[in-house]
């Protein structure tokens, strides 16, 4: 019999699955613990604004669950376009950017078709090009001893582009390693890259970025009928859990990503929260206010035990321990705690740990430290 596998187109044949953070329930049931954090898929710990809570009890009420969604999350996107200074014909709804990403591979990608991203960067960016049988071209990225050690070097992106590229994916800040673009890198990345090659920057950490630091994205969509732009709601919003993000772009990419996506790829709470959450900006103030004082702490406290901390403008620090990782992280589990390995990044002497409250970045310098020891010994 044929292996169903075989029957795969080559894309989905060969790609490798996504590997996420370990739950805490599938650590505490493995090792028979209780009482374990998770600082390892970048969420907010002050969970979500008290305002989701409320909205999404208030909606669950009478038909709710019998009815299907609002198809084109009318209200939502009236919201974003306040937010965002565009119109909703721009705005693709997704269930999680994640979703957005898929969309724009499955649209632009297919056999004879690549795409380009950095080496170090998002992992969702191989799985999307896979999925859709497209290529995948990796830009080395820029070396541990510069100013931006393993950011996303533009000028290699550049150079990787010829007639069968259709897509670029750029993170900015970027995941696993927290590194950042020049807003000016950009803008000329822009200016140099031909008209029909589309460029999505995931901004999925936007709002941790210092004011000064951030791409002024909206207004480079008036100028390039190319960029796509991705927010998410999982992150700084802390409602990972309802998978909701959007695209931002000309109305033409948003037109073909709308007939590609599923009529009804947001659920009815997800559109409902993601409203309150949008509305909470002391929520927002908030969390990023515990992100930039934990972050301090951390870095600080990472580089007194010899760690080499990879500067960051997201909500977590990617570190090399200075050997292989992969004792450090499972010593690290025995002690409850639950960061992100990076082998899989290509990063095997990294560990990525999100920034949590005192109390959770506290546990994990302690639990570090039982770590290191154990290593190290
Ligand atoms: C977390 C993350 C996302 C958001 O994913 P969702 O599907 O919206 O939950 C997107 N891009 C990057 C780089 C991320 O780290």
């Amino acid at each position: 019999m044929t292996p169903f596998t075989d029957l795969a187109m080559p894309g989905p044949a060969t790609l490798k699955p996504y590997t996420p953070g370990k739950p805490v329930e599938v650590l505490e049931r493995e090792l028979g613990i209780t009482g374990s954090i998770k600082l390892a898929s970048n969420e907010n710990p002050l969970g979500c604004s008290p305002k989701v809570i409320e909205a999404a009890q208030h909606a669950m009420q009478g038909e709710f669950f019998a009815r299907y969604p609002d198809a084109s999350g009318f209200e939502l996107k009236r919201d974003l376009c306040a937010k965002h200074g565009v119109q909703p014909e721009q705005i693709t709804l997704g269930n999680g950017s994640n979703d957005i990403l898929c969309l724009l591979a499955q649209s632009l990608l297919g056999p004879g078709r690549a795409s380009v991203f950095s080496q170090y960067s998002f992992a969702v960016y191989p799985i999307a090009t896979a999925a859709a049988s497209g290529e995948a071209r990796i830009a080395p990225a820029f070396a541990p001893d510069t100013d931006m050690p393993y950011g996303h070097d533009l000028a290699a992106m550049r150079g990787l582009i010829d007639d069968s590229v259709r897509l670029v994916f750029i993170a900015n800040p970027n995941n696993p390693t927290g590194t950042w673009l020049q807003p000016d890198d950009f803008s000329a990345f822009m200016a140099d890259v031909p008209a029909d090659v589309i460029v999505v920057l995931d901004e999925a950490y936007h709002d941790y970025q210092p004011a000064e630091a951030r791409i002024n994205a909206e207004a480079m969509l008036a100028q390039y009928p190319n960029l796509v732009v991705t927010r998410t709601f999982s992150k700084v919003y802390g409602i990972a859990a309802m998978r909701i993000g959007y695209g931002l772009s000309h109305p033409d990419i948003a037109d073909v990503l709308n007939r590609v996506r599923q009529p009804f790829n947001n659920n009815q709470l997800a559109l409902t929260a993601a409203r309150a959450a949008l509305a909470d900006h002391n929520f927002v103030e908030q969390s990023v206010k515990l992100n930039t004082a934990g972050m301090a702490e951390l870095n600080a406290a990472l580089k007194a035990r010899g760690m080499t901390c990879i500067p960051s403008h997201a909500n977590f620090i990617s570190f090399g321990v200075g050997y292989d990782a992969a004792p450090v992280y499972e010593a690290m589990l025995r002690e409850g705690v639950i960061v992100r390995p990076l082998a899989g990044y290509g990063l095997p002497q990294h560990l990525r740990v999100t920034v949590g409250t005192d109390d959770e970045n506290a546990r994990f310098i302690k639990a570090l430290d039982v770590a290191l020891g154990q290593a190290g010994a």
